[in-house]
């Protein structure tokens, strides 16, 4: 149920123009009790306008559940699309469906005249002296209402018969009202409307010293009078009504679960909504506190993020991978380096992301950082390994810049050994290792030996290298990230055909879905519950030995075990790549050390040698990488007793998409990325993905947990106790009756409610 509706200009055909003297845009506050139909009362006035060619928009307060209570609804009119989402706070006419009410909160923010029409037994002589700031007509709109059974003996409705009365006030002839009064299905109520129209009485606004104060439409007559000190209501009412809660509201920031899946410790709400208000380099300020790798992240990354996105039960995930891309190809903003209180000299082994990420935070500090790399640059697995039409070497190179922009002293062509790691201690306050994994697993079948079987790892270096060709059906062994780049490079080094054959189903492959989709459009065939058990040839291989497989019962993983059977096929290839995964060993470790936490020990002596990355969590994506570098670098600092400046936040339940009120926003497809066409793209090692053309994605964030400053609370408060503060809102306790209504309609779950503690 809701009482708010922004309904924009109805597109009617217009059955009459806008009466002379009125001026736009116009604004309507209409007072009245939960229950005596204030919210249509404002919507009939919408309609009214909206006959007349103008745009409107009417939304009333919450407070269903409060009949009795003090309510508003507005409407706003204009000449042009109303873009004024806010409360009506100078209302030019204001409609008063119960005389109890009226009082200064009733008049407040009325300009000088103001319209004030009245429903009232009183007659409009009882007024003299009254509101004489306004135009003023009054009606007895409750006695019309209940002549013609509008609304029951207990409750007139009497939103309908001082609409009557309003047209009157406006010069609007009754027929228009008659089409207001059909399209809301009102059409019964309009003999009491037409009854109020000619019952009206107005008065001008009385000038200081005329002692005019008379009617301007002759008087009837009306019942006695009550005095009007016997039914008006002061704002601040006198009765501090906040005594009787139980409860009491707060805005209170809750995690978001993107932010909470994502391994790198990205702040993607920040960042996202960063873009959305400040742009790209607002955006990237935010990202940069963890993410030193943003143009590769934004194209690689498995994105957990997108997962865990509340708006992916709704309409589809925010792109956020994409997003992240756009951010950091559109914007060239360098990190801010503070110096250290005590710079320390820390040396990092490995220059993958998880070294990349390590020395980043680390020189970030304005510690002294020496990067030790084996290979001739740096990048890891970014660089030897993902092929340039996901990764472009522009795109790494990007980030690096950026990286190295921080002064760090780096070392490449230097592969370290654990004698080498042991006499750093000596010139370093710490090391960390980041060496990656190990060597490549192979296959324990006959065939490996044979000319055409090559490691899938070996042949990407190689692809990257320098142009390699295929020929002829290549047959790829695995189902991860390695096994999809090798197919997809093979085709576009000229093979034939290429055959991906992986021992269990689909939807255990490790590697990235979308990765697997392209290598399909492509033209890669899965081959799946496939194993292979020779290879064949003569010196060559030409042909493969595959056995069937069937899913067994789970194993430690929880997938379901691959049980090898003896039905056999074999299918003719040309070339064998193999992409079963890797070692995780750390050969550098001295034989006498172990490595507990992610620290070296000897016995029970804590070494300042600490390991990150793929080659201590096993992980095996980048993101992971980045987070274990910068968890590592902060462990190492305030292990050498050096101040945490990243305070640990205290952690919420990442908010969940029952607590998100999907009911306020609208159904918006993802903006997808622009994709070259599968025949154009694998004829070439382009970049195949062009990501987003423009930041608009950032629009599709629901901000979960994080407040927007967007008014609903303060709107659906059916107490009017939310006020804006220069912090954001302030809810006045003293009025406050703890109904929780701004809680539940919040729509991103950024406020909650406790137990009121007295
Ligand atoms: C083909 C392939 C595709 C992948 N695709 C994706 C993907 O799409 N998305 C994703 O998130 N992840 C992907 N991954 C995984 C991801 O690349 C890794 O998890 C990540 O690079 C690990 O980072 P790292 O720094 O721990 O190790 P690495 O990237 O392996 O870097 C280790 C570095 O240490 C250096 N080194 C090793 N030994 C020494 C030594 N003794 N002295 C000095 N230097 C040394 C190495 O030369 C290397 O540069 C992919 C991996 C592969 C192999
Ligand atoms: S809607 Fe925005 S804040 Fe919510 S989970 Fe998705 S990206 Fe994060
Ligand atoms: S690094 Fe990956 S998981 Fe983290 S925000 Fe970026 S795309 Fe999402
Ligand atoms: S309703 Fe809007 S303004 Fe109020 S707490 Fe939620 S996000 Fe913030």
């Amino acid at each position: 149920m809701t009482h708010q509706s922004h309904a924009g200009y109805t597109g009617q055909a217009h059955t009459s123009a806008p009466p002379a003297g009125l001026s736009f845009p116009l604004e309507v506050r209409v007072h009245g009790r939960g229950g005596q139909g204030g919210v249509t009362c404002a919507k009939l006035i919408a309609t009214l306008y909206s006959q007349m060619g103008l745009h409107v928009q009417t939304f009333g307060d919450y407070g269903s559940e409060r009949s009795g209570a003090p309510v508003q609804a507005y409407t706003r009119v204009d000449r042009f699309p109303i873009t004024n989402r806010n409360k009506v706070y100078k209302p030019d006419h204001l409609i008063v469906l119960d005389e109890s009410l009226m009082g200064s909160q009733v008049l407040s923010g009325a300009a000088p005249g103001a319209m004030l029409l009245l429903n009232t037994r009183a007659g409009l002589d009882s007024y003299a002296g009254h509101y004489v700031n306004c135009q003023l007509g009054t009606v007895d709109a409750t006695a019309i209402a209940r002549e013609h059974g509008i609304g029951s003996n207990a409750v007139v409705i009497v939103n309908t018969t001082i609409l009557g009365a309003y047209a009157r006030l406006l010069g609007v002839p009754l027929t228009v009202l008659e089409t207001a009064y059909a399209s809301l299905g009102l059409s019964d109520d309009l003999a009491a409307a037409q009854y109020a129209y000619d019952a009206v009485r107005m008065r001008d606004v009385v000038q200081p010293g005329s002692g005019a104060d008379t009617s301007s439409v002759p008087n009837a007559e009306v019942p006695p009078v009550r005095l009007m000190s016997e039914h008006s209501v002061d704002y601040p009412p006198t009765l501090l009504t906040g005594a009787w809660s139980s409860q009491t509201p707060s805005y209170r920031e809750h995690d978001a679960p993107c932010n909470s899946a994502c391994p790198a410790g990205n702040d993607v709400v920040g960042f996202v909504q960063a873009l959305k208000s400040g742009g790209a380099e607002a955006a990237l300020a935010i990202l940069l506190r963890t993410q030193p790798l943003p143009s590769v992240c934004g194209r690689v990354c498995p994105a957990p993020c997108m997962q865990a996105c509340n708006r992916k039960s709704f309409d589809g995930a925010v792109n956020i991978r994409s997003l992240e891309r756009w951010i950091a190809d559109h914007s060239d903003l360098r990190p801010v380096q503070h110096p250290a209180e005590r710079r320390r000299r820390i040396a990092v082994v490995g220059g993958g992301p998880a070294g990349l990420s390590a020395a980043y935070q680390l020189a970030l500090r304005g510690h002294g950082v020496t990067l030790y790399e084996a290979g001739p640059a740096l990048g890891g697995v970014l660089r030897s390994g993902i092929p340039a039409f996901r990764l472009p070497p522009e795109a790494l190179q990007h980030d690096l810049d950026r990286i190295l922009a921080l002064g760090i002293d780096v070392h490449c062509n230097s592969r370290l050994d654990s004698d080498a790691l042991q006499r750093m201690q000596d010139d370093h306050g710490a090391t960390i290792v980041c060496t990656g994994f190990g060597p490549a697993l192979d296959l324990s079948i006959p065939g490996t030996e044979l000319d055409g079987v090559e490691q899938g790892l070996v042949f990407l270096d190689r692809v990257k290298r320098g142009p390699v060709t295929v020929h002829g059906q290549v047959l790829v062994v695995g189902g991860g990230n390695t096994a999809i780049d090798c197919a997809r490079s093979a085709l576009r080094c000229g093979a034939v055909s290429v055959k991906l054959v992986y021992r269990r189903g689909r939807e255990e492959m490790p590697a990235i879905d979308e990765e697997i989709q392209d290598a399909e459009s492509e033209g890669a065939r899965l081959m799946l519950y496939r194993q292979p058990v020779a290879f064949m040839g003569n010196g060559k291989v030409s042909s493969t030995l595959l056995a069937e497989v069937e899913a067994g019962p789970p194993d430690a993983s929880g997938r379901r075990r691959p049980v090898v059977t003896q039905r056999t096929s074999t299918v003719a290839c040309d070339k064998v790549l193999l992409a079963l995964g890797q070692t995780q060993e750390l050969d550098l470790l001295p034989g006498n050390w172990q490595v507990r936490n992610d620290r070296a020990w000897q016995g029970d002596q804590a070494k300042q040698i600490w390991f990150a990355g793929d080659c201590a969590s096993g992980d095996g994506t980048v993101t992971h990488a980045i987070g274990n570098g910068r968890r590592i670098a902060l462990a190492v600092l305030s292990s050498l007793e050096d101040a945490a400046d990243e305070s640990p936040t205290e952690a919420t339940a990442p908010v969940a998409p029952a607590q998100i009120r999907f009911s306020h926003f609208e159904v918006t497809p993802p903006h997808r990325d622009r994709q070259i066409p599968p025949s154009v793209r694998r004829a070439n090692f382009e970049e195949s993905n062009l990501g987003l053309s423009g930041p608009e994605e950032a629009g599709r964030c629901f901000s979960c947990g994080h407040c927007t400053h967007c008014d609903t609370c303060l709107l659906y408060c059916p107490d009017g106790v939310i006020r804006r503060s220069e912090d954001g809102y302030r809810i006045d306790s003293k009025y406050c009756k703890g109904c929780g209504m701004c809680v539940a309609e919040c729509p991103r779950s950024a406020m909650e409610m406790h137990e009121k503690i007295t």
